[in-house]
């Protein structure tokens, strides 16, 4: 036992050595783990701080990544989005115009415009392209913080595996020191004891276990909170990597709708570029087209050109002779005008000795047709004789009385038949007018003596036959139908108005009578006193009648007044004017003076209107005092005038113009050129016969002395006197050449006998010398 006490004692040592030893183990392990886990709790302190860092790292890059920035970025992103959506509107609004304007677009104002809107795409272009430049910055920047977090998580999933390394490792030592303290338990009562003093040795051990475990335990709670926090962490980190999906998402739908705003843009620009390119060719066309007319215009103006080019040629060379006339014309002008100015001046010398010749011509050529017409009438006879056959009128009562005697010729309008005591007496005057012929008629006969009185001759006109025959009607005419008076009057001013242009006519007119051979004014104030006919006492042998009054008349109604004047006059001067005015004389002296204006020529024409006396045969009733005297006054001034016509018309070297005061008053008017005619008034009635057989007989001896210087024999054989006609009033054609003018007898001869018996007497004349 003693052996084995000792043994064991020695057992006991050695255990308690052992104890000791893994007492100093423990206490080494303890201060291993100590250190350890002061080690670990560096490493768990720098764990912390990394996670720290990370927690930091996470918050600033959620903060670079995150919500404000990127949200920024994005309103950034809408608001360019927008403003390009309203640029894209404007330009759509602007293409709308374009399209609007897309006639004129042609115009250079249109193509800048285009030309502005292709730079401003092309700027919107690099804009879109710096904004996916940023894009795509960014999206390398999102790229790389999600690399770095990757890392993060890398490094931290390496710090957890090591740590659950060392918890793996720790737990396992703690197991393997459980176990050995189990085997260590499991060993003899002594050891038991042993154990039991190493366990009442080792509480404190046991104590120091404990701590630890429980420190192990704090530090395990460490670790889960640790890991709860990385979990936690981790979850952020999705989070935000979620975020940052979301946002890429977002930046891939603003990408998308970027791209469709782009390709809008562009979808836009392609149809503006179409549009563009339709009008541009639209144009083109049009203007193709219009070349094409202008080309054809262009070859017709080409081939007009070429047909152009001769004339123009031609042109140009006239041009050029043109120019070269030009240049000398002022010369030419002035050497013209010398010229013409002396041909002008010798034109007009030319004319003017042309004018002064003509005038001449002229002159003489007047003279000469003054000659002829004077010749004319002169054939024609200066002095003419006229017979008028009134009509049958109520005043000339009815029965055979009132038979008509007077017939006419029907081929021979200057022949005229009488019935006498049942034998037809023909005469044969210049002209009859029968009952039936009309004022007017008889006035056309009359006119162109009256007519020739403007120039410048003097002519009278007489009327003779019985009282009551129509001489006065003849003359004056009724205030409805006139007479000579008024027409002549009337015609003298129709034609001195005619001529006016010429000459300067005045008319004027004087009234007369002469009643037993006395003359008186009709129209002077007092017109009974005696008026005297005397020779002008300027020695050129012309009469006038001093105080006689003369009216200057310019019209039909001056003449009236002046007629009815004389009426007057006539009328108070007796008692009965029918009567008075049948045995007195009246006269109407027109006087036409003239004034030829260019020729400075002067002419006096006198027209004497002449109602004779009647002619009837007074004396034979045996009438007695004044009576007779008057008779005896009108017979002597009728058969002066007789007597003074036939000297006349006999060209008898004296005309008795003294015989009475009509004829000396006449005197200018019946000798020279002047113009006599004499119209014979005869009723047709029978109770007038014997003395319209007078008046005829009176008529045919005026006229029958046609011819000029007739036979001295004719001259000889006196003018048998009214008495003498009254007493040999011897029925016709009884007794040849006892009738003293050569008469062709009663007997009616025709006209060609007439001209024959004349024609012998001119070649008598003319063999007589
Ligand atoms: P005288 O003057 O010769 O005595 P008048 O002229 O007084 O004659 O005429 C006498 C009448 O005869 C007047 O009543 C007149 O009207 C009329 N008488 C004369 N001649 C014509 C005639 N040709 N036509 C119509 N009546 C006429
Ligand atoms: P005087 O002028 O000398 O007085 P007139 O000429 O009056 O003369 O003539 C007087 C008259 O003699 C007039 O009746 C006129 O007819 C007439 N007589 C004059 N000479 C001639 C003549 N040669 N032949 C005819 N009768 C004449
Ligand atoms: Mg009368």
């Amino acid at each position: 036992v003693m052996a084995s006490m000792a043994h064991l004692q020695e057992e006991k040592l050695r255990l308690q050595e052992e104890l000791l030893g893994l007492q100093e183990k423990l206490t080494a392990r303890e201060n291993d783990e100590l250190s350890r886990s002061l080690q670990m709790q560096g490493q768990v302190e720098t764990l912390k701080e990394k996670l720290l860092e990370q927690a930091q790292e996470i918050s600033r890059l959620r903060s670079e990544l995150g919500g404000t920035d990127t949200e920024k970025h994005r309103d950034l992103l809408a608001a360019e989005n927008e403003r390009l959506r309203q640029e894209m509107k404007a330009c759509e609004g602007e293409l709308r115009e374009l399209r609007r304007q897309q006639e004129p677009c042609r115009d250079c104002t249109h193509l800048q415009e285009n030309a502005g809107l292709q730079e401003r795409l092309s700027q919107l272009q690099c804009e879109a392209e710096e904004t996916r430049a940023r894009l795509a910055e960014l999206e390398l920047e999102v790229q790389q913080k999600t690399n770095r977090l990757a890392e993060v998580e890398l490094r931290l999933k390496d710090s957890l595996a090591e740590r659950a390394e060392e918890e793996e490792r720790l737990s396992r030592r703690l197991r393997d020191s459980q176990e050995t303290i189990a085997s260590l338990k499991s060993q003899p009562q002594q050891i038991k004891y042993i154990i039991k003093t190493v366990e009442v040795e080792s509480a404190k051990a046991k104590q120091a276990l404990c701590e630890s475990q429980s420190r192990n335990q704090y530090l395990q709670e460490q670790v889960g909170m640790q890991r709860q926090v990385l979990k936690e962490m981790e979850q952020q980190l999705q989070s935000s990597q979620k975020t940052a999906a979301q946002l890429r998402a977002q930046i891939m739908m603003y990408e998308a709708e970027l791209e469709r705003a782009h390709g809008q843009m562009l979808e836009e620009m392609q149809a503006m570029e179409e549009e563009k390119n339709r009008a541009i060719e639209e144009a083109f066309s049009r203007a193709q087209v219009e070349m094409k007319a202008v080309h054809e215009n262009l070859a017709g103006v080409r081939t007009n050109l070429l047909t152009l080019q001769p004339a123009l040629r031609t042109l140009t060379h006239d041009y050029n002779s043109l120019k070269r006339q030009v240049r000398d014309f002022p010369l030419l002008l002035q050497e013209t005008l010398r010229s013409a100015r002396a041909e002008i001046g010798q034109a007009i010398e030319e004319v003017h000795s042309t004018n002064r010749e003509l005038l001449r011509k002229y002159r003489r050529e007047l003279q000469l047709r003054k000659k002829c017409h004077n010749e004319l009438v002169r054939l024609k006879g200066n002095i003419r004789v006229f017979g008028r056959v009134r009509p049958i009128t109520k005043e000339d009562g009815e029965g055979p009385e009132v038979a008509n005697t007077v017939t006419f010729d029907a081929d021979n309008d200057a022949v005229l038949h009488l019935l006498h005591k049942g034998k037809q007496v023909s005469f044969e005057l210049d002209k009859v007018f029968p009952p039936q012929a009309s004022q007017e008629e008889v006035f056309q006969e009359v006119q162109a003596l009256v007519t020739s009185c403007i120039d410048g001759y003097n002519v009278c006109i007489f009327a003779y036959g019985q009282t009551g025959a129509g001489k006065t009607y003849t003359m004056e005419g009724t205030a409805a139908n006139p007479g000579i008076n008024q027409r002549a009057l009337q015609l003298l001013f129709s034609e001195v108005r005619g001529k006016a242009a010429d000459w300067d006519y005045t008319i004027s007119i004087s009234a007369a009578e002469i009643y037993n051979e006395t003359l008186r004014d009709l129209l002077g104030k007092e017109p009974q006193e005696k008026l005297e006919i005397k020779l002008c006492p300027d020695g050129s042998g012309q009469l006038y009648v001093p105080g006689l009054t003369e009216f200057r008349v310019q019209s039909v109604e001056d003449i009236n007044k002046v007629f009815e004047f004389g009426h007057i006059n006539r009328a108070t001067e007796c008692t009965n004017l029918n009567e008075h005015s049948s045995r007195s004389h009246a006269l109407l002296i027109v006087t036409v003076r003239g004034l030829d204006r260019s020729t400075g020529l002067r002419t006096t024409g006198k027209l004497n209107l002449v109602d004779l006396a009647g002619s009837e045969r007074v004396g034979r009733s045996g009438a007695e005092g004044s009576r007779l005297r008057e008779a005896q006054h009108i017979n002597k001034s009728l058969s002066a005038l007789g007597d003074v016509i036939y000297a006349l018309r006999s060209r008898q070297g004296h005309v008795p113009f003294r015989n009475s005061k009509l004829t000396y008053l006449l005197q200018d008017s019946l000798s020279g050129d002047s113009k006599t005619l004499m119209m014979v008034q005869v009723s047709p009635a029978e109770k007038n016969t014997s003395e319209t057989l007078c008046s005829l007989k009176f008529a045919e001896r005026v006229r029958s002395v046609e011819l000029g210087p007739v036979s001295r024999k004719t001259e000889l054989a006196s003018w048998p006197s009214q008495e003498h006609l009254e007493v040999t009033e011897q029925p016709p054609g009884d007794s040849p050449g006892t009738a003293a003018p050569p008469g062709r007898g009663h007997a009616s001869p025709s006209p060609g006998q007439l001209s024959g018996r004349s024609a012998s007497i001119r070649r008598k004349l003319q063999t007589s010398g």
